[in-house]
């Protein structure tokens, strides 16, 4: 595998074409990252009204290039550092990335270039809007509305990090701006003539996509505009009503048809299956997506449809009903659809370290499930990357977080589902019954561990106070709570 992959070290050992290459681009609040996995930053209003080529190279983006051209590894890409520090000759998505058809040709090119120059991308995804019928467990309020109107109604959750916050003011907020008036969007529709033709790959995400008035322009924009090497990708939860659905695969079979475009990707979202799914991805009703999906698969003849896996702590119990369910449509459709698995890094109190081991043991059954069913073995079964992505969630399971570290995880997991019950009306030990026994568990770890802290308290208090101290009664206080 490793073989087949571009020889990124020897331009630097943190060089990636993604940095160049690839970017997304969330006009409702004007941030933009490069790839898909770092934290996203500003776009600076002001250049972009100068030069809407800002949108993509933004100063803070040349200095990562920088870093990269020079051999340090940008923080920011610190998914990759730590796929590449595992044990084994793990590859991280530095080179799956490097290797894609939008990157690899252009790898040598972008190389020679120094690092303050502007790099068109090839790849570009963008979100018009952050309007959105769904508010996903691990999603922000500026990629859905729903979530805003949550955030604005309640606050933040009460986790470490106080989840949900917004930086309302200055010049690194990250509120929406409205649809009918934002700035980044016009110089969008200014920089859009300008690189449509350098694009291999564009992208539409969201909020959904398919209430956005944008993306319908953006559509026209290409009927007027032909780019017969595009792939033209959409993201969406399939949550919509059906006949947005079959709208939507008139227009981009349509477009393939007339050689408008080359090809074109659905994307769509599901992390694990049943209740549990509907838990993760709140607005999500299985049955409706599971009709939009087939709407979608009956034209999977001329394109192709993938379903993104933010694979976390919720996803591990039911997984394996979810591939078996792939599996059924792949063999009524002969091809379609195709999994793309993904950690889930934020935030950290979903990540599925925080998981009992017993409990991680279920990745290892999905992989080999996979296994039995790769394409080797059975017709349309599973690719060879799609099982590797799996296995190396299997492989990043087995890190182990300090007891510490855990503590912290779980404390905020607690809390965030407790609120996320209360606000949202659902009850996790109804929807996902399997996680009962951990959560009882954390529970008996947090009393103990507050237990421990008023100990420690109480004896620095005795000690600071020059009185005898009493360990015994305080000791079998703590014994106790077993
Ligand atoms: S190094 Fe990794 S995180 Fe950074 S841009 Fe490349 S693929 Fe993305």
């Amino acid at each position: 595998m490793r073989s087949k992959m571009p020889d990124l070290n020897k331009i630097s050992p943190s060089f990636c074409a993604a940095k160049w290459l690839n970017v997304t681009i969330r006009l409702q609040n004007g941030h933009n990252h490069s790839c898909h996995h770092p934290v996203p930053h500003k776009i600076d209003l002001e250049e972009v009204k100068k030069n809407p080529g800002a949108l993509h190279d933004t100063q803070f983006k040349k200095e990562q290039r920088k870093l990269m051209l020079e051999g340090t590894r940008p923080p920011e890409c610190v998914y990759c550092w730590k796929v590449e520090d595992l044990p084994g000759d793990q590859i991280s998505d530095r080179f799956i990335k490097s290797n894609e058809f939008w990157a690899r040709p252009y790898i040598n090119e972008i190389a020679k270039k120094t690092w303050d120059q502007a790099s068109p991308p090839t790849y570009l995804e963008v979100s018009f809007s952050n309007l959105c019928n769904f508010k996903c467990a691990y999603c922000f309020p500026d990629s859905s509305s729903k979530w805003m109107s949550e955030i604005q109604e309640f606050g933040p959750y009460p986790t470490s990090d106080q989840y949900g916050t917004m930086k309302y003011e200055g010049k690194d907020s990250n509120i929406p701006l409205p649809d009918d008036n934002n700035p980044y969007v016009d110089a969008f529709w200014k920089w859009i003539p300008d690189v449509f033709t350098n694009l291999k790959v564009l992208r539409v995400t969201g909020g959904e996509p398919l209430l956005s008035k944008d993306c319908l322009k953006l559509i026209d924009f290409i009927k007027q505009n032909p780019n017969p090497d595009l792939n033209f990708s959409l993201n969406s939860n399939l949550g919509v009503p059906s006949h947005l659905v079959e709208k939507m695969m008139l227009n981009l079979t349509g477009l393939i048809s007339e050689k408008k475009i080359k090809n074109s990707q659905i994307f769509t979202s599901l992390d694990t299956w049943g209740s549990h799914a509907e838990y993760l991805r709140f607005g999500l009703d299985l049955d409706l997506w599971k009709k939009n999906l087939d709407i979608v698969l009956q034209h999977s003849a001329k394109l192709e449809v993938r379903i993104m896996v933010a694979f976390n702590a919720l996803s591990v119990f039911r997984f394996k009903e979810f591939l078996k369910f792939v599996m059924k449509k792949r063999k009524q459709y002969k091809t379609a659809p195709l999994v793309d698995i993904s950690i889930l890094q934020f935030p950290d109190f979903l990540n599925l370290l925080l998981l009992e081991e017993k409990d991680k043991e279920h990745i290892y059954e999905c992989v080999q499930y996979m296994e039995a069913h790769s394409d080797k073995n059975v017709p349309y079964g599973f690719k060879m990357m799609e099982i590797l992505k799996l296995k190396r969630i299997w492989e990043y399971s087995k890190i182990k977080k300090s007891d510490e570290e855990l503590l912290r995880l779980r404390k905020d997991f607690m809390k965030y589902v407790t609120e996320y019950d209360r606000r949202k009306k659902v009850d996790i030990f109804e929807m996902i019954p399997e996680i009962y026994p951990a959560m009882k568990k954390w529970q008996q770890e947090q009393n103990l561990a507050l237990k421990t802290m008023d100990f420690k308290k109480n004896i620095d208090w005795q000690l600071r106070h020059n009185l005898p101290v009493r360990f015994r009664n305080l000791t079998s206080k703590v014994l106790d709570t077993f």
